[in-house]
């Protein structure tokens, strides 16, 4: 198991995603990732899920053109443990 450290989370509207992906590339730890193929939002797109790692910095809430994301820091570091 690996421990990954989160100091901060996003809330993601995924009904409104536009599926541009600026979102993922913005993200300075690259904890985006977009869904698969067959997960798409009711606009029929596919929109981002969020993983363990986020700092809360909201690089995703500045750049995304919709509106998607709301960020969250929290007081203390919330710990995750993951396969490796
Ligand atoms: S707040 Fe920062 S670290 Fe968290 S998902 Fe958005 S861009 Fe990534
Ligand atoms: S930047 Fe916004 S609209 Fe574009 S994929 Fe990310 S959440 Fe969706």
């Amino acid at each position: 198991m690996t421990t990954i450290k989160s100091r901060g989370t996003v809330t993601i509207d995924t009904d409104v995603c536009k599926g541009c992906e600026l979102c993922i590339t913005a993200c300075p730890p690259r904890v985006l990732s977009m869904t698969g193929s067959d997960e798409i939002n009711q606009l029929g797109y596919r929109y981002p899920q969020l993983h363990p790692g986020c700092t809360g910095c909201a690089a995703c809430l500045m750049v995304c053109p919709d509106f998607v994301f709301e960020v969250f820091r929290f007081e203390q570091p919330v710990v995750t443990e993951v396969p490796e």
